[in-house]
């Protein structure tokens, strides 16, 4: 029969964190009600959550370039140039596959067309950048000039520029967005063009910028024989204490997500906006449910033959964890272990596959911003004509890839799709009162997505992989 208890012992962690949440929402709700809480009090609410981000951010370094640089190296060039061409194309094919299906859901449910977008309140300034500008932006990124800078400078410097302009938007209609994205939004004159708008910044950190390197560095140390050996060890040895550390987080995690969620509930202001906003709503969340359970788990099923429900389950913490903090990157660590220890693919595969992929691979945003797009036309009664359409299918999928895996990013590379197609860039703060809730949606589907791509280019390089085992002696990556 079913053994229950072992059930329990296995799993105790998620189902700490899931009761977590529960009792998070219902505190949330239960304060709301019975205590009017001053701004410092419901900040001193979101302290234990705030801990917990920190908590995870700060291991985002040490594992992204560890598990990179160990990755790369320890595959021969060749197997790892055929393990990356596979993950892009998995990448950029299931993209496509989410813009398309936002764009057939958004076209039929037409939710912005029985509305007048006058009903809705609209702020800010239009920010003036180019597509150009911001694919520049995104192969800069690529080259850090500075590697120390890449980790954690230029972000800390920017932001003290913004705050200094004190760049506050209408606080009481916007949710509170990161000084990042609220630069973009409603960028001040004097410092749009020097900014980051695409930002492979993940809190502080260059990530594109550094996995960019790691990646050269891995392949060189890799073909550096014996002396490369020291350095490879020396980041495999740093990866596993990484690995470590977060299981350590991990135990924390039911703690800081019924205060993070608790918080945020306290904290929203206005929820009408969902009544307004509820068809777009819909049609958002329509299109990450059908993708997340059928689209994706029909790919993994169609090439790996195993169960893609189970595999959903596995990940199950990493799913929570992105649904409760909005971002990709944050929830990697998470991600890790959910891959390697439940699912049990290959840490040559997952080292490489899913640092990138939590940066450049965002199936959800890429959905959101194409139904958010057509959206945003359908509002200001605007037709789109076939090019049109076709023109936000891709600069939705540029937009998706260049969104950093932050909280909100992908409402700033919004700007870059409606602008392609000659929509009032400055309408994305029509959109901006929804977007925390749909942010913690599309990253969930995001870091799911990351993960089938793991599991789906562990099966399809399984013959490297072996050939590997056979030849190589002692292997330094899957004891
Ligand atoms: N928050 C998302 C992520 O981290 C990015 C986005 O805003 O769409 O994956």
């Amino acid at each position: 029969g079913l053994d229950l208890r072992g059930v329990l012992k296995r799993n105790w962690l998620l189902i700490a964190t899931v009761v977590s949440v529960l009792l998070g929402i219902g505190l949330g709700v239960l304060v709301r009600e019975y205590a009017s809480l001053s701004k410092l009090d419901k900040q001193y609410f979101g302290f234990p959550g705030e801990i917990l981000m920190r908590m995870l951010k700060l291991v985002i370094l040490p594992l992204i370039v560890s598990s990179m640089i160990t990755g790369v190296a320890a595959l021969d060039s060749e197997v790892s140039g055929k393990i990356g061409l596979r993950a892009v194309v998995y990448y950029i094919s299931t993209t496509i596959i989410a813009v398309i299906l936002g764009i057939v859901l958004v076209v039929t449910i037409k939710p912005g067309v029985s509305q007048e977008s006058d009903n809705i309140d609209r702020t800010g300034t239009t920010p003036n950048v180019t597509t150009v500008d911001t694919l520049l932006d995104l192969v800069r990124n690529m080259f850090p000039e500075n590697l120390v800078q890449a980790c954690f400078q230029q972000y800390k410097t920017k932001r003290k520029e913004l705050e200094a302009l004190e760049v506050k938007p209408n606080t009481t209609t916007f949710p509170p967005l990161s000084t990042t994205v609220m630069a973009t939004i409603f960028p001040p004159e004097n410092i749009t063009k020097d900014y980051t708008i695409v930002g492979a910044y993940s809190d502080g950190i260059n990530v594109l910028g550094l996995i960019v390197f790691c990646v050269a560095f891995g392949l060189v140390i890799g073909k550096m024989g014996e002396r490369g050996r020291i350095l490879l060890e020396f980041f495999d040895a740093l990866n596993e204490a990484t690995m470590r550390l977060v299981q350590i987080i991990m135990c924390y995690m039911p703690v800081g997500i019924l205060f993070l969620i608790a918080a945020k509930i306290i904290e929203v202001e206005d929820w009408e906006i969902f009544k307004k906003m509820g068809m777009y709503m819909v049609t958002v969340m329509a299109g990450l449910a059908i993708h997340s359970t059928i689209c994706l788990p029909l790919i993994y099923f169609a090439i790996v033959r195993k169960n893609p429900y189970t595999f959903i389950l596995g990940m199950a913490q990493a799913l929570v964890t992105a649904l409760m903090i909005s971002s990709s990157s944050a929830t990697l660590p998470v991600t890790f272990r959910c891959a390697e220890e439940n699912l049990r693919i290959d840490k040559r595969i997952t080292r490489f596959v899913l640092p990138v992929g939590a940066t450049i691979n965002m199936d959800g945003t890429a959905l959101y911003e194409a139904v958010a797009a057509i959206f945003i036309a359908q509002l200001n009664n605007f037709d789109l004509d076939i090019g049109q359409i076709l023109t936000i299918s891709i600069t939705a999928t540029v937009a998706s890839i260049g969104a950093a895996g932050v909280p909100n990013a992908g409402l700033v590379t919004m700007v870059i799709v409606l602008t392609a197609v000659g929509l009032p860039a400055n309408d994305v703060t029509l959109i901006v009162a929804v977007d925390w809730l749909l942010d913690r949606f599309r990253t969930m589907i995001n870091v799911l997505g990351d993960a089938y791509g793991a599991g789906i280019v562990q099966k399809l390089s399984m013959r490297e992989l072996e050939r590997m085992d056979v030849t190589s002696d002692a292997d330094l990556t899957n004891p």
